[in-house]
């Protein structure tokens, strides 16, 4: 049997791709190395006593309204309501405003760690949620023309049920093979086979959602090889990284107001508090404290995270459940979201371009204002449909 596309990967992008491809008339197959949909969405409902997203959490967005996957999400029954975290320090968030103004008028692609920077009582923390904590790079690696470019997160919305109720309603009615790696792609002017575990299948076109960490590795094949300007888009990309490191405390341990963010002076970490009223604690380090922490190992990580919640919150503090992520060192993404470097800014769009009219690319890091995002996701995924019912 011949497909009219068959789509690699069973994130945001391709669930997004293949569907709108099939509401369209197309015979689609979605092909996932996984064992579950959803990539770099997955909401842990197992650990805790509520949903726990273990990658993305935030449907972020600069005003009300704008982020399209959300407003498809709440078309689609999901329930997503306004981010409501406080952080604990005014004086932190007003470094944070000023630093990202000093950095967003500056023109040309350069390190950030170039550009002016703030000075004062929370400058250091400013940067580094600004900078490892939301880009995933560390300053000097960090593209100053992404960071302008990208949505700023002012009016971020949230999913109390979890992000994988999203990727379940995209993926309702498609063809999805999950635990079925890709490994090569032959392609030519008579049409495409994608091989798979034992199987070879026949497509006219092929949406490749791989990561741009999974598309470094090499580990699909294509046969013939991509252009020398695609390869130079995949490697002007790298791939930025975010730990979270999550505990649930007895009732009444954690003495916090909820939605709290808070951040130590000092520190890498930044806390979120009681999310929407719960017990837990949902930390994040970013950049090359995540590195290392994913090296230290669990346990290490842990007490860190630990260690500085006692300080604040007393050395009484006990949780009764814990989970850590491993984006860093999971083969399938190869980190957390997509970070050009600088002066590379422009491979975003290099990488989205089809290669001769039989390979489509789509994935976060094809998009420009929503990279990094499943928003970004969600919308290059409906783009790569769209170039292929142009067709
Ligand atoms: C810790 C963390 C926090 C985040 N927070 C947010 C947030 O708050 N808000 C937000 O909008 N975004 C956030 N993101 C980013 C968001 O999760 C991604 O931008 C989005 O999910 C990417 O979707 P995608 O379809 O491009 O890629 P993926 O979800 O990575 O999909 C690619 C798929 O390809 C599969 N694959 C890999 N190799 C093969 C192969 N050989 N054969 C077949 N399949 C293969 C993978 O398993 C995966 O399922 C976060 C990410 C992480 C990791």
């Amino acid at each position: 049997m011949k497909y009219d596309a068959i789509v690699i990967g069973a994130g945001v992008a391709g669930l997004a791709a293949a569907r709108k491809l099939q509401e369209n008339g197309k015979k689609v197959a979605v092909l996932e190395a996984r064992e579950r949909i959803g990539g770099r969405v997955e909401t842990d409902q197992a650990t805790f006593s509520r949903p726990f997203d273990v990658g993305a959490h935030w449907f972020h967005q600069e005003e009300p309204g704008q982020n399209p996957l959300a407003n498809w999400a709440r078309q689609h029954g999901v329930e997503a309501q306004p981010d409501r975290t406080r952080y604990d320090s005014a004086g932190f968030v007003e470094q944070q405003h000023r630093q990202a103004d000093l950095w967003t008028k500056t023109k040309g692609d350069r390190p950030l760690s170039e550009l002016p920077s703030v000075q004062g009582e929370w400058a250091a923390e400013a940067r580094n949620l600004l900078g490892p904590l939301s880009v995933g790079v560390e300053l000097n690696q960090a593209s100053s023309k992404d960071f302008r470019t990208m949505i700023d997160e002012k009016s971020d919305l949230v999913a109390p049920g979890g992000m994988a109720q999203v990727v379940d309603k995209l993926s309702e009615g498609l063809d999805v093979r999950l635990s079925t790696p890709v490994s090569r792609v032959d392609w030519s002017n008579k049409g495409c086979w994608v091989t798979a575990g034992g199987q070879k299948l026949e497509a006219d076109r092929v949406v490749v959602t791989l990561p741009v960490g999974v598309l470094q590795k090499d580990v699909v094949q294509f046969q013939p090889t991509l252009p020398a300007w695609k390869n130079k888009a995949i490697h002007s990309l790298q791939m930025g990284h975010l730990k979270k490191v999550a505990f649930e405390f007895p009732p009444g341990q954690l003495n916090a107001p909820v939605d709290t963010g808070l951040q130590v002076q000092g520190s890498p970490m930044f806390h979120l508090v009681r999310p929407e009223g719960s017990d837990m604690s949902i930390t994040l380090v970013g950049g090359q404290t995540a590195l290392e922490w994913e090296k230290l190992g669990t346990e290490a990580a842990q007490q860190k995270v630990l260690g500085e919640l006692r300080s604040v919150y007393g050395p009484g503090l006990q949780p009764r459940a814990a989970s850590v992520s491993h984006w860093e060192s999971d083969p399938l993404s190869g980190g957390s979201y997509s970070a050009a470097k600088p002066g590379h800014q422009s491979a975003r769009l290099e990488l989205a371009k089809p290669v001769g009219g039989r390979l489509f690319f789509a994935g976060e890091a094809c998009e420009e204002e929503w990279a990094t995002t499943a928003a970004g996701a969600f919308l290059s995924g409906q783009k790569a449909a769209q170039d292929i019912l142009n067709v």
